[in-house]
């Protein structure tokens, strides 16, 4: 298992990212797309098989190791962190959930990043409720027999692989889906307010017949068991995504706040420009602090490391967007012209505090489990 200290680490993806995301991050976002070159460094990197074992190809870190390569990632580009994101899940839902057979077949894959995957949960009538996904799989003597459409598709542009959320007459299932199954479509999806270069898609499935190995975990019971797992997993990682965002924020403003004398005083000289930053610098560190703590909850299977990761989740991204707000305040116009880095730290906020489950779910979960507590105390 790589540890955070093995991986060496905040420097080497720092060193990395500073290398091959942040310079082109602007350029991803405005054309909308991820090139083929930066996946292919991705790869090389590790980074996309950050928790698939190193027997699989992998860099098998723990999800401390994790948080903090997404988290680097995050600072520099929403969108490749999405990426990374939906990676992850997948790959530790293969890891966790599939056949043996089906593990070896994609793991490492998965794990040396030649092939990405997408996470297939959403559809038009089923978003923040997964229980009502519609999406059918009908069992027949030699597998299965899929249906439906999902939406908001992270990657899925260029996807090999898809986790697709279905219906069976047992109940909510998993299923591995291959780009290439007849019957598959792919649509792009662009002009997206943030993360605008995770090339999201729309994901039909009119009639793809898989083998009966391509079930993921129990059948019927996937919410509880793959899903609640991936998307542990997804939280954590968008939280991260989100420290680096406000760290991010924070960087370009007071780099700005130092340079810009609009009245011949540098803003950074206003007490009222020192509050947002200081607002900014405490919860970067209060964010990072709320990861950690759930990372470190997750690794050592400790059963608060749910709520903890819907707690860094819901702190880091509204953090990201009052952070990523005042950054483009402090930036006055220049942070509302388009490649302004700011502006798009602001587009990216405002999505980190919808995906992995939107603000209003991670509040209904957190206070459940608070009242939880009050009752077993
Ligand atoms: C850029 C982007 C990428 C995405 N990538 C993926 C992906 O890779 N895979 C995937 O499966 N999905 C993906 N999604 C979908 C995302 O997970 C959903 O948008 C999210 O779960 C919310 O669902 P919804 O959009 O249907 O909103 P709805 O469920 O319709 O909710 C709309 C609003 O109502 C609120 N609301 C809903 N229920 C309640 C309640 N009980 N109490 C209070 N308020 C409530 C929500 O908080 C939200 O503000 C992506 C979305 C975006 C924007």
């Amino acid at each position: 298992m790589v540890t955070l200290d093995s991986l060496g680490h905040r420097a080497g993806a720092r060193a990395f990212v500073d290398a091959e995301l942040t310079p082109y991050a602007a350029e991803f976002d405005a054309e909308q797309r991820t090139p083929p070159r930066t996946l292919e460094r991705l790869a090389q990197s590790g980074v996309l098989g950050a928790v698939v074992p190193t027997t699989s190809g992998g860099l098998g870190c723990d999800l401390r190791a994790m948080s903090v390569l997404h988290e680097e990632v995050g600072r520099a580009c929403s969108s490749v962190r999405s990426l990374l994101t939906v990676h992850s899940m997948v790959s530790w839902s293969v890891l966790r959930w599939a056949e043996p057979d089906v593990r070896d077949r994609w793991l490492g894959l998965l794990g040396r990043g030649e092939i990405l995957a997408s996470f297939c949960l959403t559809e038009p009538m089923a978003g923040s409720d997964a229980a009502s996904v519609a999406a059918t799989a009908t069992r027949r003597d030699d597998g299965w027999v899929l249906h439906g459409q999902k939406r908001w598709v992270t990657g899925g542009q260029v996807a090999g692989l898809f986790l697709v959320i279905c219906r069976t007459d047992r109940g909510v299932s998993a299923f591995l889906v291959p780009r290439d199954v007849p019957g598959l479509c792919v649509t792009p999806v662009t002009g997206l307010l943030g993360t605008r270069a995770s090339m999201v898609a729309q994901v039909d499935l009119d009639g793809c017949a898989l083998p009966a190995d391509a079930l993921v975990g129990p059948d019927g019971f996937a919410l509880p068991t793959v899903i609640a797992g991936a998307l542990d997993i997804g939280r954590l990682s968008v939280a991260s995504g989100c420290v680096g965002l406000l760290q991010a924020c924070l960087d370009a403003s007071l780099d700005h706040s130092a340079r810009r004398r609009p009245d011949g005083v540098a803003l950074s000289d206003h007490q009222l420009v020192r509050r947002k930053i200081a607002d900014m610098a405490t919860e970067t560190v209060a964010a990072r602090l709320l990861c950690e703590r759930a990372a470190t909850l997750k690794d050592a299977g400790d059963p608060e490391g749910t709520t903890a990761v819907f707690m860094a989740k819901y702190f880091a991204s509204t953090a990201a967007m009052r952070a990523a707000t005042e950054a483009v305040q402090i930036h006055g116009a220049s942070g509302c012209s388009d490649g302004s880095d700011v502006a798009r730290y602001f587009r990216d906020a405002k999505v980190m505090e919808i995906i992995e489950g939107s603000s209003e779910i991670q509040q209904l979960v957190i206070a459940a489990a608070a009242y939880r507590g009050r009752s077993s105390s």
